[in-house]
Formats: C-alpha cells, structure tokens, sequence
C-alpha cells in the first residue's frame, strides 16, 4: 500500500511443488483431481447485487495440507468483517477520506461449510476475523480435502479495499482466504494501519455476474461466459441485464477486481504482457499508462519476469494512495497529479515485493514496503526524465526520517516511555501512523540504500535478484531476507541488518 500522498521533493512519504501422475492417488481419495500441481485452488462464482451492494458467493477450495503435520481443521481469514459495525475500519486521521458520505458499515455472513460434500462444523472467531471450519477426518501431509462454502459480503459505503464510493465498487479481500500454516494457522488480527495479510500462491477461477453496464478490472485473464445462471439472480439482478464473466488466474496469493460505470480503458502490450490503466477524469491518462509500462519493464530488467499475461492500473475510490493485488493495483483517484507517477510506481514494485515474493505483512511490513519503496527510487534513477533523483529521494527521506525522530523523541520525553525506533514490529504494535510509515517505508528504504553502499552495484543487483528467483511464488521473511543477501554477497549481513531493524543505527548522524 501507498500511505499518503509523496510530493518530488519527497517531504512526505506515507504513504508445489509440482505433482506429477506417480502421486495422483492421494488426489483421486480425496476428490481433489483437477489440478496437475500442489497449490490450493479456488473456484467462487459470485453475483453481485447492485441494489443492496452484497456479494452472494458459493466458494470451493481444494485445499492441499502442504505442511509436515496431520491437520484436523483449517482457518481462515475474513478480512470482510473489518467494516462491521464495532471495528474500526481507518485510522480516525483517514475518517474524512473513507467516508464519502456518513459512517457506514459491512462484513461477511457465512451461510454453510461442507467438507468433501459433507456439512462441516465452522465457526466465526477472534472478533470476527477468523473462520475454522473442523474436518471430519485427519488431513495428512499432502493429502487434499475439498472446501466448500457459502456466503454474502455486505459492502460499506467506504473508499477502501473493499467497499464502494461514487465511482467505483472495490472487491479487494472480499473471499475467506486460507491462513497461512507455520507451526498452526497464522491468525492476524484486523488492522487500521498498513496491509494485515499473508497468504500462499495458489490457482483462481472466479466466475463474476454483474450489471452489464458496469466494466470489470480484475486479477488474472478474463473471458465473457455466455450461460445463464437460470434461478441464482436475485429479483433485483434477474431485472436487468446481466453479464458474467470468468477471470482465471495462475499462481497469485490473492484476487480482487474492481467494477465502474465510469471506467475508460487504454491498454498496450510490454513484451507480452498487456498493460491496462482503468480511469476516469484523467486528461494524462496516456501518460499514466506510459509509466506503469516503463514500471513493469524496469522491474523486469532489474529483479526478473513478470510472469502473467496481464498488469491492470485502477483508478478508484480510495482512502489511502495506493493498494496492490497481483496483476492489478489501485490508484487513489483523489491524489495530486505531481504524486500520480509515484504511486504507479509502488504500487506495481509490489508485483514483485509482495505479489511474487511474499511475507506476512501483518508481522513485518518493512520486508515488502521497504524494498518497494526502495525500488521506486531505483525506477527514478533509471529514468530521469522524471525529474527526480536517487539522490533527491533518499535526503529527502533521510531529512522526513529525522523530523520524525526528533517530533517523537520529543512527544515521549517525560513520559517515562522509550521512542521506540525498532521496524520488526506487528502493524498493531505502531502506536501512530506516523510511525508506522517511517520506520516502515522510508527506514526500510534507507536501511535497502545502506546496504547498496555495503557492495559493488554488480553484486547489489545480484543479491536482489537472487532474493526474487529464490523466494518467487513463495514466502520470505526478514530472516529469509538477510541470508539471502548475505549468501549472495558473502557478507555476512546479519548484525548489519539487524543494527537496523532493533533501532540501533543512527540516520543522518
Ligand atoms: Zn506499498
């Protein structure tokens, strides 16, 4: 995500294993045949009623126990509950720009779970946010159990990830994603502040019903299905005309789209990906499309492929710059024309920090914002008709970094609390936005230049791509993150890296 708007002079920066036929048994005892490799599977058909703005979603996964231990459940992520009414959806700094009109709210109402056909026990827990459904049978390494389950998403008149505004109708985060497992399922809770997610690759087919005069942004390749949903529509649907489409996507951690009455859509190819920009009110739109081409090319050149067929700029209602899904980020439509390149820019770095390399966001945000961040001052560098420098970026950053320091060291003297300049922090452990955004984004983009200035630009480069071919499709962490460089580097980076994210270095002396 992009907190904020960041201006030139950058003063504010916010912002399977593959299974081949030998082990087809397992796959053929479970009933989870379709798939030739071992990553979950997602099949939704959704029908979106524009009346009651809800989502009425029948959902299978073909769920893959790719751990080492037998499981005898498996949880869920309901990030759709983070707009009921009791949560707090924004940081209350952000409240005038969410709401565009009064305070409203959403969630997910989960109807029935079976299990391999079989009605399953579920329930909804952690203040809503997690989902356990419990199997009937011990699911071993390996093995697959199908999920299947039904349930409506309420959507909140909000201008986020998922909720709609006056031009748009965002469906980010909508479906209950599988937790990811590392000694149990991992259960973030909700947060105001940052990206709360963590999730595995894994394969899409999303079948969405719409008002036909609505145009659809979404991850993955889309294709018009022509058959009828006979007596699936509500009245409300069943009245007008209805279009469905089926997006499919391949080895993603996640899926979104976006629907808009309003959407114009310019689209050209960058090698053989095609790059698409969804607007509306944008007399530079073919700029914009140019910078998002020139993004996905540089990142290309500098860490590795891009590998999808399609890369998908929206522009929509929301609160917070920027939001990345794979193959298709949001673009805040109320940001300052001079901030508009660099939003581009983050948001499509995160197809690679985030989207092809993951981590959990929830625990360590600055392993993806950092390098993000620090890969848009890369993007700069290589193209100076921007007008902005390497150079310019980082003392900028340096000088936005001591303000910070400086305001807050002075907030908590005489409190009898330490300013806390640790980064390896969960997102509900920043006590302010503020410092949430410094010490994630722009700590973590020095701390990525200081390591530049460790090594010959060769060797950086090197480390860089090395991290992408070994951790893409995968997960990392900040662990992950520091051997890897220092594997590539043969530094030892560990004190070096660490000296950073406990707060130790001192920046700008
Ligand atoms: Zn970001």
């Amino acid at each position: 995500m992009k907190r904020k708007s960041v201006t030139k002079n950058r003063t504010a920066l916010l912002c399977a294993v593959i299974l081949l036929s030998v082990c087809f048994l397992p796959l053929l005892l479970c009933g989870c045949g379709q798939q030739d490799e071992r990553l979950n599977f997602y099949t939704i058909e959704a029908v979106f009623d524009d009346e009651q703005k809800s989502l009425t979603c029948s959902q299978r996964l073909e769920y893959v126990n790719a751990t080492d231990n037998a499981l005898d459940k498996v949880c869920f992520f309901l990030y759709a509950n983070a707009f009921n009414e009791g949560q707090k959806a924004v940081p209350n700094s952000y409240l005038d720009r969410a709401y565009p009109h009064e305070a409203s709210f959403g969630g997910i109402d989960v109807r029935g779970v079976s299990v391999d056909g079989v009605q399953a026990e579920f329930l909804v827990c952690d203040g809503g946010n997690i989902l356990t459904v419990s199997l009937q049978n011990q699911l071993f390494p390996d093995e697959c159990v199908t999920i299947e389950m039904e349930y409506v998403v309420r959507l909140a008149n909000i201008r986020h990830r998922l909720g709609y505004g006056d031009s748009t109708i965002n469906f980010g985060n909508f479906f209950p994603i599988a937790c990811v497992y590392e000694n149990g399922f991992v259960k973030n809770d909700f947060s105001t502040s940052g990206d709360p997610f963590y999730s595995e690759v894994a394969n899409f087919e999303v079948k969405i019903s719409y008002p036909d005069k609505y145009i659809l942004a979404s991850t993955g390749m889309q294709t018009l299905n022509e058959e009828n949903l006979d007596g699936t529509l509500p009245q409300s649907l069943a009245a007008g005309n209805i279009k469905t489409t089926i997006c499919k996507a391949e080895k993603v951690r996640d899926f979104c789209f976006v629907l808009s009455e309003k959407f114009s859509v310019l689209s050209e190819k960058v090698g053989d990906v095609d790059v698409n920009y969804f607007y509306y009110d944008d007399a530079q739109a073919s700029h914009h499309l140019e910078t998002a081409k020139k993004a996905i090319s540089t990142f290309c050149d500098l860490f590795g492929e891009y590998p999808y067929s399609q890369f998908s700029v929206v522009k929509a209602d929301f609160c917070f710059g920027g939001m990345e899904y794979p193959n298709l980020v949001l673009i805040a439509d109320d940001l300052l024309e001079e901030d508009v390149d660099y939003v581009i820019t983050h948001e499509t770095a995160h197809q690679w920090w985030y989207g092809l390399v993951g981590n959990n966001e929830f625990e360590n945000a600055w392993v993806d914002e950092g390098l993000t961040e620090f890969s848009c001052a890369l993007f700069f560098e290589q193209h100076p008709e921007y007008g902005i420098s390497y150079q310019q970026i980082m003392d900028g950053a340096t000088q936005t970094y001591k303000t910070f320091v400086r305001t807050y060291a002075g907030v908590y003297e005489g409190t009898g609390k330490v300013f806390d300049e640790s980064m390896n922090r969960t997102l509900t452990q920043f006590a302010t936005e503020p410092e949430y955004v410094n010490l994630t984004y722009t700590k973590g983009m020095l701390m990525f230049d200081s390591i530049r200035s460790t090594m010959s630009d060769r060797k950086f480069f090197k480390c860089l791509q090395n991290y992408f071919e070994d951790y893409k499709f995968k997960n990392s962490s900040a662990e992950k993150l520091t051997e890897s460089f220092s594997e590539s580097s043969h530094i030892n980076m560990k004190k070096f890296i660490t000296a950073w994210t406990n707060g130790q270095t001192v920046i700008g002396g």
